[in-house]
């Protein structure tokens, strides 16, 4: 007799439809999606990514490859037929429900994916490429791993990052210690976090109120971080300033996480930080070069490049 064994892949196609559309903030959409398949979807938490398969104009979602190879197969459509494919976070799921909630910044009708945000109504149909409860071990799919014993965090992103920094935030442990620094576009964009007892969050509007002239993007974070770290001093800090290899952002992805195996933090210090990758870049030179923080304590993640379509 011949055993065959099924494949389960970590990560599946889900065909959803817009549930709810709720606007959150002048800057933030939360797009509710369900569909009959999201029984599976895995609920990992945390700053879980996942793809978002756009509808093509006038064709829908007709083209989206499913099955096991959906990218490979993706990848052989003729380009007119290729879906536009971003990432985003999982602000909740709850699969009982069969529901997925993904907040969308919107930044004007520039990008696919904003632009289909900000028409999205009941009914829209998009496909989510996520984490598959299905599969046998962990799906991956998120870089927050702090140290078991981390005894201080710091998390501090753009509003890119502010749906996996609540997500993060609202999984924390009642008591333990975490600076979170989030910069968003207006004050009207602070939102409703959930924080349990030792979560200080501060919020870094850059146009603070009407008519005031916006901060330039990553101005106030960058100050709020190094002004963080300076705090932390030595325990963030155990190593004489590194070398550093340059990343180009506009050419390559800055992503410099440590695993759930490397993570360490010497001394208990963890830090998070995602947003534009020109802003994330020049934290990272400051913190590493300058400052000489644990790279094993810290993730860097360029979540956008200004003025690059993510493709
Ligand atoms: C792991 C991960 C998780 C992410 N999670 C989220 C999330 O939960 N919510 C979310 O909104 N974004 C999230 N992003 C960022 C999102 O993928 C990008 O903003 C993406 O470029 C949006 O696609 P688009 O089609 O709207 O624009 P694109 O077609 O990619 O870009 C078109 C133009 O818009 C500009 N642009 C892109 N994003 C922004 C922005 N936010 N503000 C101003 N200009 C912009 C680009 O520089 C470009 O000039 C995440 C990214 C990563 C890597």
């Amino acid at each position: 007799m011949t055993v065959e064994t099924v494949q389960v892949p970590a990560y599946r196609t889900f065909p959803v439809q817009v549930a709810q559309v709720q606007r959150l903030s002048p800057s933030f959409l939360r797009v509710t999606f369900t569909g009959p398949e999201l029984d599976v979807f895995a609920s990992n938490g945390f700053d879980q990514r996942i793809k978002v398969l756009l509808p093509l104009p006038g064709r829908g979602i007709v083209d989206c490859p499913a099955g096991d190879d959906w990218y490979g197969a993706w990848r052989a459509l003729p380009p007119e037929q290729q879906m536009p494919i971003r990432t985003y976070t999982v602000r909740a799921a709850r699969p009982e429900l069969l529901e997925v909630d993904v907040d969308f910044v919107l930044h004007g009708a520039t990008g696919p994916a904003s632009a289909w945000a900000e028409r999205a109504v009941v009914g829209d149909e998009v496909v989510l490429v996520g984490p598959n409860a299905r599969f046998a071990g962990p799906t991956g799919g998120f870089e927050w791993h702090p140290p078991a014993d981390a005894s201080c965090l710091l998390l501090a992103g753009d509003e890119t990052a502010v749906p996996a920094i609540c997500a993060i935030v609202e999984s924390l442990p009642e008591g333990q210690h975490a600076r979170v620094l989030l910069e968003v576009p207006e004050a009207g964009d602070v939102l409703n976090v959930a924080a349990p007892r030792g979560v200080e969050i501060t919020w870094l509007p850059r146009q603070p109120a009407a008519a005031t002239i916006p901060a330039p993007r990553g101005q106030l974070l960058t100050a709020a971080v190094v002004a963080a770290v300076l705090e932390l001093g030595d325990r963030l800090a155990p190593s004489p300033a590194a070398e550093l290899a340059d990343v180009d952002v506009d050419s390559e992805i800055l992503w410099e996480v440590p695993d759930d195996t490397t993570a360490r933090g010497s001394s208990g210090v963890y830090a998070w930080l995602a947003g534009e990758a020109g802003v994330v870049k020049g934290l990272r030179r400051h913190l590493v070069r300058d400052v000489g923080v644990d790279r094993r304590s810290v993730a860097f993640m360029g979540y956008w490049r200004a003025g690059r379509v993510s493709d």
